[in-house]
């Protein structure tokens, strides 16, 4: 029986083609595309701003903080640097090498899929494609079909800005991902849930195709009575609200020193008037819920504890409203599962020591947040593990672009911003030149004692 067609087939070679011919090797070449990129994101801000309002009701200063500036400046930085990333270094070599040079050349993986996932659609399709971008790549860029405004804005904006033969939007779903997926790719960076993050992976293990995940999960956010309450309860709600709560790096819960968690319901409620008024449905800077299937799934969670302060939901207007829980049963699908929604549990331990062993018996946080004094941050730091820390703030790590964005275990492989993207799709090639004046004979046979003791002693 015959087999359809690749649909893809065409478009990943042509990109093949032209990474071959070595036209995406130069920095001018990938300085350009960079520059494209930033330019993009000034240049078609109401565009973009648009979509993303269109697909999550994404509130402008949302959109301009966390993905057109955000790119902008990642692209804008990248441009800057990337001659001096891609610049071989010299390594030191030992004795037995000499007469001898070492150098780490870094060179372009090839051609690189990246998959985006709907919460972020432009940083989280656009940053990774900048690191294969200025590492000299080719790339297909898949968005999520999940927003779908943004995935058509994107597949009709990027060739205007980058090399159309060297990066193709492919827009679809599972059937056209699946498709993708079998194609052979040198990279592959995917964004979004573990389970999909499974089948990637084993899709790439055909082609012993090198693969980045940036994953979820839940990122818990600790509370002690050594922090300043007011700017914890400020900066948490500005995080977890953000996106109405749809944003892999958003604290998941609170855990808190026992005897806080009234004060910060109380707090966090202050700072929920503060920023969306006393509806926050009237507000224009709240975002709603992508769709409705992930509306059910959130307003599940509401029924597993005590609705503190919110719990209201609109399903026809996506609307779910900023919300606290407490007394929550730990086992309870909101502490098991990634909330990725504006519901916020909060949940009390004795003291740090149980927050940290309520943390290691879990999987692995995306992030991990700490309010409190620099010794307990300290020592959360040193007895855990996560894809990075944030003391006192909530997602503002990722304003550093030399803080690989990344997760550790259950929350991801892999990491890219800055420089950490440029390695991501860049292979690191040793080169050894040797001088041929020299040539010790104990490494050659007859091997005899007398030359390995003078190698021993070499060493
Ligand atoms: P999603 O539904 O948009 O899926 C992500 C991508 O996977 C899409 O491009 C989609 O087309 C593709 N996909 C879906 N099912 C597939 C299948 N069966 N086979 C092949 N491809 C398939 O997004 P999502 O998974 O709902 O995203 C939410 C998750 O992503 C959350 O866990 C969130 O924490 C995580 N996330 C992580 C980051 C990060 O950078 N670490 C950023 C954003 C989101």
């Amino acid at each position: 029986m015959d087999r359809a067609p690749d649909p893809f087939a065409d478009r990943v070679a042509g990109l093949r083609a032209t990474f071959a011919s070595g036209r995406t090797r130069p920095i001018e070449w990938r300085r350009h595309q960079l520059d494209g990129i930033a330019r993009m994101m000034v240049e078609q801000e109401a565009a973009l701003a648009a979509a993303l309002a269109e697909d999550l009701h994404k509130p402008l200063q949302e959109a301009w903080i966390a993905e057109l500036s955000f790119i902008q400046g990642e692209a804008a930085y990248a441009s800057k640097h990337v001659g001096r990333w891609a610049a071989p270094r010299r390594v030191r070599t030992p004795l037995v090498g000499q007469p001898g040079r070492s150098r780490l050349v870094p060179e372009p993986l090839g051609v690189a899929l990246v998959i985006g996932a709907w919460n972020y659609p432009i940083q989280g399709t656009l940053g990774p494609l900048v690191g294969a971008l200025a590492a000299g790549c080719c790339a297909v860029v898949k968005p999520s079909e999940v927003s779908a405004a943004t995935s058509h804005a994107l597949a009709r904006l990027l060739p205007q800005y980058v090399d159309p033969d060297a990066v193709a939007v492919i827009e679809g779903g599972i059937d056209e991902t699946t498709a993708l997926l079998g194609q052979h790719f040198d990279a592959i960076l995917y964004t979004g849930n573990g389970t999909v993050g499974r089948i990637v992976m084993a899709a790439a293990a055909k082609h012993l195709t090198p693969v980045t995940l940036e994953l979820g999960g839940k990122s818990p956010c600790i509370v002690t009575r050594q922090a300043d309450l007011d700017a914890a309860a400020r900066r948490i709600a500005w995080g977890k609200w953000m996106n109405a709560g749809q944003t892999c790096i958003a604290p998941d819960y609170l855990l808190v020193e026992k005897g806080l968690g009234s004060t910060m319901v109380e707090r966090l409620r202050a700072q929920v008037k503060r920023m969306y008024g006393d509806d926050p449905k009237r507000s224009p800077d709240y975002a709603r819920i992508v769709n409705e299937r992930h509306l059910r799934r959130v307003a599940r969670y509401l029924e597993t504890g005590r609705v503190a302060f919110g719990g209201e939901v609109d399903a026809a207007d996506r609307y779910v409203a900023p919300t606290v829980l407490v007394d929550v049963p730990p086992d309870a699908p909101v502490m098991t599962e990634e909330i990725f929604g504006p519901v916020l549990p909060i949940v009390e331990v004795a003291d740090l020591d149980e927050a940290i062993r309520w943390i290691v018996g879990r999987d692995t946080p995306l992030v991990l947040y700490v309010f409190g004094s620099s010794a307990e941050a300290e020592s959360v730091v040193a007895r855990t593990s996560a894809g990075q820390v944030c003391v006192n703030d909530t997602m503002m790590f990722m304003a550093v672009p030399e803080l690989p964005f990344g997760g550790v275990g259950a929350s991801g492989t892999g990491a890219y911003t800055g420089s950490h993207g440029f390695r991501t799709f860049s292979h690191l090639k040793p080169v050894m030149h040797r001088g041929t004046m020299l040539d010790l004979d104990a490494r050659y046979p007859p091997y005899t004692a007398a030359k390995l003791g003078l190698l021993r002693r070499l060493r």
